[in-house]
């Protein structure tokens, strides 16, 4: 076993765990665990160099600090995760009178999602562990996600989600290979019945706010964040990082690296973090607004179906990722996500609506004064449009059919 990994601890009730007496949750309370790390032994084996001096671009340029060995599967997907493009578009700046502002594309992932981050290291954790079968339920991505590293590595994969999932990422499970279950209910009863699943076939769960490694391969985007912004540009004032939030997984596993970084004494000033979610599946919204962490499951109706959750499963860290870092929960309606994806799509970014949400949370943010244009902002676009054809078309006028002739074209023309 690594020695970097020290075990877990309860987000819950602060037990502490060996790296091998606990698999998900805390068993006496259900809370998320946080992976430990050896932080004296990590500081004392590397500097900030080691790191940024690092020639691979992926998520594995962090080994040092994920507690696992190197994966191995060179020349596979799995070795292509992460190191995602940030921009900083002239023209949005622009647009919303910002000084500085960076968008994250989480859309040019392996898979074309955020998630590829924590599949890839559950997957690498699988092989550690000599799992015969990984098992999931997904809204659609973190299932296209797992299939796509199951199949760069030839790892066993099953995969549970709610039928009404867009088509683009079915059709993502059915190509790489994955056995599909597709449920006939929502996400909470896929993943209710993807845990019984696991438990009665000894399958290895991957399940979002379950599993404790998925937040670790999340923590990644972070730790990018750090040598792509932070220690790349100057900033008069902390970064305020912007982020869709369904199940809470993502701004817990932003915060955990971020933290990580603070660990080893590597980050000038933590960023704030801002979470965004749709009015129509606000549960950890609703708990930061009423200044609690208590989550309330909601019945959830966004079209933004990546965060169309009833009930978070990693609500409490993903309430404390903003109260810990001076930032805020922000609700948007489902209009000004669509809307946001126009915008986006304007300076070359393709979004779905839960990668879009979090422009349309800075649009509001900006209007509420809860931020302003001298605060430094960077979004993340956390899923490719092509995710979601259907949504995207509802952002935009359709186009207009004319007849193959120039006559029919000047007609239009002159309109
Ligand atoms: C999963 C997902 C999210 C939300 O992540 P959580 O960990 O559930 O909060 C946001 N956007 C996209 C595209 C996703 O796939
Ligand atoms: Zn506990």
């Amino acid at each position: 076993m690594t020695k970097k990994f020290r075990g877990y601890q309860c987000s819950l009730c602060g037990k502490k765990y060996g790296p091998e007496e606990v698999t998900y949750v805390c068993p006496d309370d259900g809370g998320n665990l946080n992976v430990l790390l050896d932080y004296e032994g990590i500081k004392k084996a590397y500097t900030i160099e080691d790191i940024t001096s690092s020639r691979d671009t992926s998520i594995w340029r962090y080994l040092p600090l994920l507690p696992m060995e190197d994966p191995g599967c060179e020349g596979t997907p799995l070795r292509a995760v992460g190191w995602t493009p940030t921009y900083a578009p002239p023209a949005m700046r622009k647009d919303l009178g910002m000084k500085q502002l960076w968008v994250k594309d989480e859309g040019r992932q392996a898979t074309a999602s955020f998630k590829d981050r924590a599949s890839a290291v559950v997957v690498a954790r699988a092989r550690e562990i000599g799992a015969e079968v990984v098992v999931t339920a997904s809204t659609g991505n973190a299932g296209a996600a797992l299939a796509g590293m199951a199949a760069a590595v030839g790892q066993k994969d099953v995969i549970f989600a709610p039928k009404t999932a867009p088509p683009a990422k079915v059709a993502q499970l059915l190509v790489f290979g994955a056995q599909v279950m597709l449920v006939d209910g929502t996400y909470d009863n896929a993943f209710d019945l993807t845990i019984e699943a696991s438990n009665r076939f000894g399958w290895y769960c991957r399940n979002t706010g379950y599993n404790p490694f998925t937040a670790e391969g999340k923590k990644t985007a972070a730790f990018e964040i750090w040598e792509q912004v932070l220690l790349a540009e100057e900033l008069d004032k902390p970064l305020c990082v912007f982020v869709s939030v369904g199940d809470g997984n993502i701004i817990s596993g932003i915060h955990k690296g971020f933290k990580d970084l603070q660990e080893l004494g590597w980050l000038k000033q933590m960023p704030r973090i801002f979470g965004v979610q749709s009015e129509g599946s606000a549960a950890i919204a609703n708990a930061y607004l009423a200044g609690t962490e208590e989550i309330i499951p909601v019945s959830a109706t966004t079209l933004a179906d990546s965060i169309s959750v009833d009930l978070p499963r990693d609500g409490v860290r993903a309430v404390r990722a903003a109260t810990e870092t001076n930032g805020a929960y922000i609700l948007v309606s489902d209009d000004e996500i669509i809307k946001a994806i126009a915008a986006l799509g304007k300076v070359g970014i393709f979004a779905e609506p839960a990668g879009s949400t979090s422009y349309a949370g800075l649009v509001k943010a900006l209007e509420t004064g809860q931020i302003t244009g001298d605060d430094p902002v960077l979004l993340i676009n956390t899923g490719s449009g092509l995710k979601d054809v259907k949504s995207a078309m509802k952002s935009v006028e359709e186009a207009p059919v004319i007849k193959p002739a120039m006559d029919a074209l000047q007609a239009f023309l002159n309109q």
